[in-house]
């Protein structure tokens, strides 16, 4: 069997740490729980043969008492460790649940590319919802049993060596055969977990297209689909449990034979007067509870089965490092308007498939740069690079002179600002959606931001002001007002350069002309380049970047290029930007 050891402690150790006390505790009560179990058969085989011999009343029942003390402390012991264990076990998970979550957020934008939203929930907390038992039960468990049948042997062999002989050379021989058949079914585990993620993947995929799908007639073809994932994940449950069940069919047999092996020892000793009959009860009663540690243990293998594939779809998962990482000596970039440079930069998604080629240009602090070109020519690109989201294959990206590469990643993620196509809103108060959730930015400030991008208006109209809640994905907002809420975001953000997508719905006159104030007011003071698809936007461009296939066709000063009637620009301008700026 080819258990990741080590792995298993690094994990226990890791998140166990934080809840010592309690495991120990924990501990106490399992090892308590098992002693109960060796001595509550001892006090019944005292009561049968003093009961024989004709013992007063008075004997019999304080051994009577006894048993009910012996009792109740199990059940006690037993309440306990199940309310740890649950404690235990949702805290570690939750840990790991978090550590994990943090991790994935912090990989490349090409990992969550490849990687859909379902899919990692099933994998951040499917994956780890496998674990809980392993953390909570598996070593102590494991422990516990072996205590619980070391002691029954024990007991066995005081009672007649003989029959602790027959007992340990059958304990032997089912914890080889069930060991054998266990280590079968790890890989069947495994499938069954990448079954499940690839279900849940499509189910996200789905419901985030249902008006698509619905618009295009496609419920068939999904329906179809969803049929084949879900027969898909039944296969491989199937397959796991059936050999899964290998393991246990081949110890329901084992314990037949303990039981007749019992009786037969207990009858020949009878027999022979060497045994009485509590002697016989005592035999039995142990050959059951050797029964349970084995099966425990057989059990707490099958549950190693699928935690060791968790485990090992987890540290995968760790083991993805970011291909974008801060450099160990990175040096701060200080704020204010960034001059914007890239200097030969080559990049590609996919290997040989350039989608911007030997790109140079450079923006000067404070100027505004329109970036125009056709659909799929790589603007997109441009500001993905420019957020460090991907690094350049040749050439470099540059803010103020320095690498990106060699800035810090706060610095960098706070010089920049992004107002993309599509506002992201979520699902919580107007407050939290203006300041991604840090509470220390003042109310006044928000107000105040608010009013000067010309949402004052909207803005008193909510009933519960800054605590109004949004819905998620901006429903009952217009486009006009989601985007003037963009804006504001990034206006409190208060960058050096800004990015602006800019959304190509079109807006009634009225909203047009309060975005173009926002604007303004937003552009004042820094850098931006804003990928546009107005002329109102082209004309406040200083400088005009067009984009062919991932080239410069033409860069320049905008007034330059209108002067110049030979220029790619004023040639656009003149028979219509439409071509281009759709
Ligand atoms: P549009 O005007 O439609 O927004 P764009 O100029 O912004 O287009 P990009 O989004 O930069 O274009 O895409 C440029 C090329 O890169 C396209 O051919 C696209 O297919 C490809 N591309 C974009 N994103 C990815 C990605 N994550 N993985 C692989 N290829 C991508
Ligand atoms: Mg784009």
């Amino acid at each position: 069997m080819n258990l990741p050891i080590r792995q298993y402690f690094r994990l226990l150790s890791t998140y166990l740490r934080p809840q010592r006390g309690k495991v120990i505790f924990l501990t106490l009560c399992l090892f308590t729980g098992i002693a109960m179990q060796l001595v509550a058969p001892q006090v019944v085989r005292q009561f049968i043969d003093q009961a024989q011999q004709g013992s007063p009343a008075a004997a019999l029942s304080r051994i009577a008492f006894l048993f009910l003390g012996v009792t109740l402390v199990s059940q006690i012991v037993h309440i306990l460790s199940a309310y740890l264990t649950e404690n235990v076990k949702w805290q570690a998970t939750n840990l790991l649940r978090n550590d994990l979550a943090d991790h994935t957020l912090h990989l490349d934008m090409a990992f969550h590319n490849e990687n859909t939203p379902g899919t990692m929930i099933e994998r951040i907390d499917g994956d780890i919802t496998e674990l809980s038992n392993f953390f909570s039960q598996f070593i102590l468990k494991i422990m516990g049993n072996a205590l619980l049948l070391t002691g029954v042997l024990v007991l066995l062999y005081q009672e007649d060596w003989r029959v602790g002989v027959v007992f340990t050379v059958f304990a032997l021989v089912m914890m080889l055969s069930l060991g054998l058949t266990v280590s079968l079914g790890v890989r069947f585990w495994e499938g069954q977990r990448e079954a499940l993620s690839e279900q849940f993947g499509f189910i996200e995929e789905v419901l985030g297209g249902t008006e698509d799908i619905r618009a295009n007639g496609g419920v068939p073809y999904v329906m179809n689909q969803m049929r084949r994932h879900i027969y898909q994940v039944f296969l491989a449950t199937r397959k796991a449990f059936l050999v899964g069940n290998l393991t246990w069919g081949s110890s329901n047999v084992f314990f037949g034979i303990s039981g007749a092996l019992a009786l037969g020892l207990g009858f020949y000793l009878y027999s022979q007067g060497q045994a009485t009959l509590g002697t016989i009860y005592l035999l039995l009663h142990y050959s059951n509870t050797l029964q349970r540690p084995l099966e425990q243990l057989a059990r707490q293998l099958q549950d190693l089965q699928a935690a060791t594939a968790s485990i090992n779809r987890i540290q995968e998962l760790f083991d993805i490092r970011p291909k974008v990482q801060e450099h160990p000596a990175a040096i701060p970039l200080p704020g204010g308007p960034q001059a914007v440079s890239f200097q030969g930069v080559t990049f590609s998604y996919e290997a040989d498939k350039p989608i911007l080629r030997d790109l140079s240009f450079h923006l000067p602090a404070g100027k505004v740069m329109g970036l125009l070109g056709r659909t799929g020519s790589g603007k997109t690109t441009i500001t993905r690079l420019l957020f460090r989201f991907h690094d350049p294959d040749q050439g470099a990206v540059c803010l103020n002179e320095r690498d990106l590469r060699q800035v810090k990643l706060e610095d960098l993620r706070q010089a920049v600002g992004m107002v993309t196509q599509e506002v992201q809103l979520f699902q919580a108060s107007v407050r939290d959606n203006l300041t991604f959730f840090d509470p220390s930015v003042p109310d006044e400030k928000i107000i105040e931001a608010m009013e000067i991008l010309g949402l004052g208006e909207w803005f008193r109209s909510m009933p519960d002001g800054l605590d109004t809640k949004l819905a998620a994905g901006g429903r009952g907002l217009s486009a006009g007002e989601a985007q003037l809420l963009a804006f504001t975001r990034v206006f409190l953000k208060d960058p050096g350069l800004i990015i602006m997508d800019e959304a190509s719905s079109r807006l009634d006159p009225v909203t047009e002309q309060l975005i173009e104030r926002a604007i303004d007011r937003l552009l004042h003071n820094r850098t931006a380049i804003i990928v546009a698809h107005r002329l109102a936007t082209v004309q406040r461009a200083d400088d005009i970047l067009i984009l062919d296939e991932g080239e410069v066709l033409e860069y320049g000063d905008r007034v330059a290029l209108l002067a110049d009637p030979d220029s790619r620009f004023s040639e656009l301008l003149r028979t219509g930007m439409e071509q281009v700026l759709v």
